[in-house]
């Protein structure tokens, strides 16, 4: 039989694929014989089947029924029992953690008679009352789907704090609210607490399919199909007075890295009531002072908590009359900073060896940390000062709902989505924003949370702020208003607000990476781990760079070679006109001209070039894009020669280039006549490249250097065009080693960016010396997505459908355009042993497709100057979790 439930004393942290975080966290910590309240795991298999077959598996209310038996004889009190009732929170918990996203029901068992055994036994009506309407509002909207509790609330409140609500108060709350579900549902608010058990657990279920969440699963690319585990637990009250609270801590500083005790309290609250940021929390310090003998068992639990995981730990926790309750823990978010410098302090304190610290930083928080940042000493004016709750600088029109968020950001401006708080219903316009503002909540309100996870530059609670969403503005603290489209500026590392567009500079990480001398602790962890992810990967990092000033930079930050030098950059500018000449040359002494006229030109580029990159591979790839994108537009050369030729004085060379865009015009030019083909039907525009090339080898050479050059066809389909342009080359080799006396050494490949030549790769390594993967082209090809149009038009909405979480001009699709990237490098390497392969693609900067081309086997990835530190990481920790190298991690 299939175990579906879980003590907590039955598991442990490594289940969380079985328990979820929470359920294997909570497991871990029983086990560990700290304080949790007691309970059990519904395992997210359970969870599986009923999203398979949209009911529970038969066995489950059975497993429960054995579960829930043992619990009441562990509390000695039965569930919702009417003179002394055993009460449970029913809590979502995934395997990833996806905050806020899920639905939690608090305090079932209570009904209209156990509410008053609860009293009678708490000594407090109120207290009874105000948890009964707590469980009434949670069950009605979670189970029921009932809305409008809010609002039957502040009627009764009329204008008075919750605080001054009393028992009766809250009776009065209770019978509306029964009332509100009665005339929503037509039925009664279930008083069986069994039945509102098994309905709360069913509802967690169907939490994972809501909108909201698997939104938030596309974004932090979460399969959809891993299912929650549900935790149920024994109820722990911190609302039962002044000596109970809750709070949320943190082992270190989840922003800065910094060692320490944070986190926030409130007295006198249940836990919702903190992570929803409603209510203004004290800094955890403060419990020193109100309860010094729980502060110091939680300090202590901190303690040993982050030693066990060998990380930052955070933590839920509730104090009950004075007795401290451990909710929730788990290996926390953090900023990227504080990510590199956790990582490695935890290596000088001897919990993690380097090897782990370089698993646990990736290469997205090494790219944040490369983001600019606000330039420091402008005349700046600040608005408010919150918490720092994800780093960055945004700048930004003021958008007040996350709908305006949206549509302000749909039509190209950037955006600060500001908020009293967020909900998790922000999801969009937070997606939309590229920074977060909130005038309430802590650094673990639903806002920091999801700003981190996102990447997302947040400020929150800047409660000097007097948010006005209907109004659509904000007043600061001297009266100073924004309104809906003012630009603000909001720093995520210091938690400044400012008025205005502030201007924004290198971060420390950049300026050390262009070789400043910037060193502070952070810039000492990236170079730290960097390096050691240097000493363990098997790729090498190539750079695409086309111009002597970013190969240099690439260089800088750590590039082994040029992957992809484009040349036809080369061809723009002033040089156009010579490219118009060999357009329109009708003679083979015009187009010889023109080309005599180029070649100089490019050799003093390949010149600087090899200059830059002495010592290493420089691959030169032959002109790709379609000639008449170096023409004047058909529109705008039409209109000159109508207007020229009404004046009677139309250009003939104008004339002549008219009718040569006709010709050239084309209806697909992506599958036009581009690439190899160019140089198969412009005989001479490929040799006399790869004479410049050869030349300002030669020149090199005899200059001391060391260049290395190889020369990549691209496009191309069948061996055989492979073989035309290399014969070619050839010829042009012998001939400038002739010329010249010096001895060249060059290597001639390809491409592989059309599926045909992934799928005759082997006829193709016959002739190619190395592949160089054109990812680019060859995810256009593969799906038949025009790159140049697809993202901008239809892929919002294929992402929205799920059709797939991520661009594949992002991240490679690895099931088909990887699986056509593994057979052409299973039979390249079968045709030709020893071939080298790289990938000069996008995707070689991409962190999840580096680790593909690890997995496969290839010798280097190539990608932009700026990704170059990023590809270097996920090299080494594609390297350090690779079971062939490094063994299991
Ligand atoms: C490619 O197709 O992946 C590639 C690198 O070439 P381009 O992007 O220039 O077409
Ligand atoms: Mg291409």
């Amino acid at each position: 039989m299939v175990t579906y439930v879980y003590d907590f004393s039955e598991g442990g942290k490594d289940q969380k694929d079985l328990l979820g975080g929470k359920g294997a966290n909570l497991a871990e910590m029983t086990n560990l014989g700290l304080p949790v309240p007691p309970g059990f795991t519904i395992t997210t298999e359970a969870c599986r089947q009923f999203l398979r077959t949209d009911d529970t598996p038969p066995e489950l209310t059975e497993q429960v029924t054995k579960h829930l038996d043992l619990l009441e004889s562990t509390m000695g009190k039965r569930l919702g029992a009417a003179d002394d009732p055993l009460l449970v929170s029913v809590r979502s918990g995934a395997a990833a953690s996806m905050p806020g996203m899920m639905e939690t029901v608090l305090n079932v068992g209570l009904n209209d008679q156990s509410v008053r055994g609860l009293a009678a036994q708490a000594d407090d009506p109120r207290f009874a009352w105000d948890s009964y309407r707590r469980l009434l509002s949670m069950f009605g909207r979670t189970v029921l789907g009932v809305e409008g509790f809010e609002e039957v609330l502040q009627e009764i409140a009329a204008g008075r704090p919750d605080t001054a609500l009393e028992a009766a108060d809250w009776q009065q709350v209770v019978d509306a609210f029964q009332q509100l579900i009665r005339e929503a549902t037509g039925r009664d608010f279930p008083q069986d607490p069994r039945e509102q058990l098994d309905l709360a657990v069913r509802a967690v279920f169907e939490s994972w399919n809501t909108d909201r969440a698997t939104l938030y699963r596309r974004q932090e690319r979460i399969p959809d199909d891993l299912g929650t585990a549900v935790n149920v637990c024994s109820m722990v009250f911190g609302n039962l007075g002044a000596d109970s609270g809750t709070g949320v801590a943190f082992t270190r500083d989840p922003a800065s890295g910094a060692s320490g005790i944070y986190g926030d309290y409130l007295q006198n609250a249940q836990g919702e009531d903190v992570v929803a940021g409603t209510r203004n929390t004290v800094p955890l310090a403060e419990l020193e002072r109100i309860d010094k003998t729980s502060y110091d068992e939680l300090v202590s639990i901190m303690s040993r908590l982050e030693s066990h995981y060998r990380d930052l730990c955070d933590i839920e926790f509730t104090i009950e009359r004075g007795t401290l309750w451990m909710l929730q823990t788990r290996v926390g978010k953090r900023t990227p900073g504080a990510a590199f410098r956790i990582a490695s302090q935890l290596v000088d304190e001897g919990l993690i060896d380097l090897d782990e610290a370089v698993r646990r930083v990736k290469g997205e928080q090494l790219a944040q940390l490369m983001f600019p940042q606000f330039a420091p000493g402008t005349d700046l004016r600040l608005l408010a000062v919150g918490m720092s709750a994800s780093p960055g600088a945004a700048v930004g029109a003021a958008a007040f709902t996350s709908e305006e968020a949206m549509a302000r950001a749909e039509a190209g401006e950037d955006v600060i989505l500001v908020r009293r708080e967020t909900t998790p219903d922000d999801l969009h316009g937070m997606v939309a924003a590229r920074g977060i503002l909130t005038a309430r909540g802590g650094k673990t309100s639903h806002a920091a949370v999801v700003a981190r996870g996102m990447g997302r530059t947040c400020v929150c609670g800047a409660d000097a702020l007097d948010v006005d969403v209907r109004a659509g503005l904000f007043r600061t603290a001297d009266g100073t208003v924004v309104t809906e489209g003012d630009v603000i500026s909001i720093d995520g590392s210091t938690g400044e607000v400012f008025l205005g567009a502030v201007p924004v500079e290198h971060s420390p990480v950049m300026r050390y990476l262009e070789g400043e001398d910037a060193r502070d602790e952070l810039v000492d962890a990236v170079a730290r781990l960097v390096d050691h992810a240097d000493s363990t990967r098997r790729l090498r990092v190539r750079a695409n760079a086309d111009n002597a000033e970013d190969a240099a930079r690439a260089r800088r930050f750590g590039a082994e070679g040029i992957g992809l030098c484009r040349t036809e950059h080369m061809f723009l500018g002033e040089r156009r006109e010579l490219v118009e000449s060999l357009i329109l040359a009708d003679t083979t002494e015009a187009r010889q001209s023109a080309l005599a006229a180029l070649l100089p030109l490019q050799r003093a580029d390949f010149e600087a070039i090899f200059a830059a990159m002495d010592g290493c591979p420089v691959t030169i790839r032959l002109l790709d894009p379609p000639l008449h994108e170096f023409l004047p537009g058909l529109t705008e050369l039409s209109m000159r020669v109508a207007v020229a030729d009404a004046a009677g004085k139309a250009a003939r060379r104008d004339v002549k280039m008219l009718e040569a865009v006709k010709r050239m015009h084309e209806q697909n030019p992506m599958l036009g006549l581009r690439g190899v083909r160019l140089g198969i039907a412009i005989p001479g525009l490929f040799t006399m490249q790869a004479r410049a090339i050869f030349e300002a080898a030669a020149a090199h050479t005899s200059a001391g250097g060391d260049p290395r050059p190889e020369i990549m066809v691209p496009l191309v389909a069948a061996v055989q065009e492979l073989e035309l342009v290399k014969d070619d080359i050839q010829k042009v080799a012998e001939a400038v080693q002739r010329e010249t006396g010096a001895p060249l050494d060059f290597k001639v490949g390809t491409m592989i960016e059309l599926p045909r030549a992934a799928l005759t790769a082997d006829a193709i390594a016959e002739v190619a010396e190395f592949f160089s993967f054109g990812t680019n082209d060859l995810t256009q090809m593969t799906w038949g997505f025009s790159r140049d149009d697809v993202e901008a038009s239809f892929f919002p909405l294929y992402l929205d459908k799920g059709v797939f979480g991520t661009s594949p001009f992002e991240s490679l699709d690895r099931q088909g355009v990887g699986a056509l990237v593994r057979t052409a490098t299973e039979k390249g390497l079968a045709a030709r042993p020893g071939l080298h392969l790289g990938v000069c693609g996008e995707h070689g900067g991409d962190p999840d497709s580096v680790h593909f081309f690890h997995e496969l086997g290839l010798d280097y990835v190539s990608c932009s100057p700026f990704r170059i530190p990023v590809a270097r990481l996920e090299a080494g920790r594609a390297a350090l979790m690779d079971p062939a190298i490094s063994g299991p991690t």
